[in-house]
C-alpha cells in the first residue's frame, strides 16, 4: 500500500510531498487513514535533528486521530472502521519487565511513530495495536489528536504522583502541553496556577482552567510563592531558574519536567531541607491514555486548535516556530 506523506530530506529542511510504500502488515499492528494531525514541539526538535536521532526522509506526526483500515491476523481488541488515536509510541516489545508492569512508554525496545518509522503527516500511517487507543463516542474529534502526545504527558504525572484533587499545582510554560494541563488538573479538582512568559495569555489561561496567573516577567512573583505547591509541572524546552521554582514547592513537593530542556541544576540543600524531589517522564501508557479519553471525554476537555490542511504543512510548521499558537495546530487532512 502507498502512503501519501511530507517529508524534509535535511535538517531544518521544508517539508514536500513523499510517497512511500508500507509493506506487508506485521500480525500485530494496525494500518490507519489519517484524518487529523497534531504538531508538537518534539515534531520540530526532531525536523531540526536537535536530539541526534532524526532519520531522513523523516516525515514528522505523532498526534494522530484516524480511522483502522486494516488489521494484523493477531490484532483482537481493533476493528476496521474503528476511530483510534496514535501518539508518541508507534511501539514497545510488550513483553520486559517495563512492558509486563504496565509501564509500557518505559520499555527499553520501544519504537517512537517518527524516530525511524514515518509518522502521521500523511494519508495513511502504521502502530502497532497495543499503542492504537480507541476513541470513545462524543469527543470532537479535529481537537482530539494533541491528547495523544502533548495530552497523555501532562495528565500522567497526575497519575504518577498520585495527586490529589486538595493539592495545588503550578504549570510553568502555557503552550500546547502546558494549555492541557490546565484544563485536566481543574478537572481534577486542584488549585491551579499557571506560569507564563506571555501575559497576553492570562484570560485564555484562566478560561482554561487556571485560578491564578503569574506573568514570569515579574521578577519578584516566584519568591511570594514560596512553599505554595505540591508539584510544579514544567513544559518549556528550555532551562529556568531551576531554584527559584524548587523554593515555590511544598514540603515534599516535586518539581516534575516534561519539557525537553538541555539540563537541569539544583541546590541539593533546597530539595534536602524540605524532602522535596526532582522527577520527569515521558509521555504514558497505553493504560493510562485510554482512562485519560475516558476522563476527557467525561469532562468535555478540549484542547484549543488552529487547523491547516496538509498542503499547507510548512505555513503550520512557521507558526508554531515562530509565533506561539492558541495552542496547538492541527493538520486536517480533509478526511471528514
Ligand atoms: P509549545 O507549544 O511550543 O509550548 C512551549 C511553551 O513554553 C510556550 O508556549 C511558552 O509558553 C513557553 N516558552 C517558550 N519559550 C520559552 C522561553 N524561552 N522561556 C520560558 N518559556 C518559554 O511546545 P509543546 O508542544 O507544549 O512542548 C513543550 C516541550 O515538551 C517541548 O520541549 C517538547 O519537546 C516536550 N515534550 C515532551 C514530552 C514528554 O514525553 N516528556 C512529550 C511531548 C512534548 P508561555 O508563552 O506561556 O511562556
Ligand atoms: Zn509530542
Amino acid at each position: 500500500m502507498k502512503v501519501q506523506a511530507y517529508a524534509a530530506t535535511s535538517p531544518k529542511g521544508a517539508l514536500s510531498p513523499f510517497e512511500y510504500e508500507l509493506g506487508p502488515l506485521p500480525v500485530d499492528e494496525v494500518d490507519i487513514e489519517v484524518h487529523y494531525c497534531g504538531i508538537c514541539h518534539s515534531d520540530m526538535s526532531m525536523l531540526d535533528n536537535e536530539w541526534r536521532i532524526t532519520q531522513y526522509p523523516f516525515v514528522p506526526g505523532h498526534e494522530i486521530v484516524g480511522k483502522v483500515l486494516k488489521v494484523g491476523s493477531q490484532v483482537k481488541h481493533l476493528k476496521e472502521g474503528q476511530i483510534v488515536g496514535v501518539g508518541w509510541s508507534a511501539y514497545s516489545c510488550l513483553s520486559c519487565e517495563e512492558c509486563m508492569s504496565g509501564n509500557h512508554n518505559l520499555c527499553n525496545h520501544a519504537k517512537g511513530t517518527i524516530v525511524g518509522r514515518h509518522g502521521g503527516f500523511a494519508d495513511k500511517v502504521r502502530c502497532q495495536a497495543a499503542w492504537t487507543i480507541p476513541i470513545p463516542d462524543g469527543v470532537n474529534l479535529l481537537a482530539a489528536g494533541p491528547l495523544f502526545c502533548g495530552g497523555i504527558t501532562v495528565f500522567n504525572p497526575i497519575i504518577q504522583h498520585n495527586i490529589s484533587p486538595l493539592a495545588s499545582v503550578g504549570v510553568v510554560g502555557i503552550g500546547g502541553l502546558g494549555h492541557m494541563a490546565l484544563a485536566f488538573l481543574k478537572a481534577w479538582g486542584c488549585e491551579v496556577t499557571a506560569f507564563s512568559t506571555s501575559p497576553e495569555k492570562e484570560a485564555e489561561a484562566r478560561e482554561l482552567g487556571a485560578h491564578h496567573f503569574v506573568s514570569t516577567h515579574d521578577k519578584d512573583a516566584l519568591k511570594k510563592l514560596r512553599g505554595r505547591f505540591d508539584m510544579v509541572l514544567d513544559t518549556v524546552n528550555v532551562e529556568l531558574d531551576w531554584n527559584a521554582y524548587i523554593k515555590t514547592l511544598k514540603s515534599k513537593g516535586k518539581l516534575h519536567i516534561v519539557g525537553v530542556a538541555p539540563s537541569v541544576t539544583a541546590s541539593i540543600g533546597q530539595l534536602m531541607n524540605k524532602q522535596r524531589s526532582i522527577s520527569a517522564s515521558p509521555t504514558g501508557s497505553p493504560h493510562v491514555m485510554t482512562e485519560m479519553m475516558k476522563f476527557v471525554a467525561r469532562h468535555d476537555i478540549q484542547p484549543m486548535v488552529e487547523t491547516y490542511a496538509l498542503s499547507k504543512v510548512n505555513e503550520a510548521m512557521d507558526r508554531l516556530r515562530h509565533e506561539k499558537p492558541r495552542y496547538r495546530v492541527v493538520l486536517d487532512m480533509g478526511k471528514r
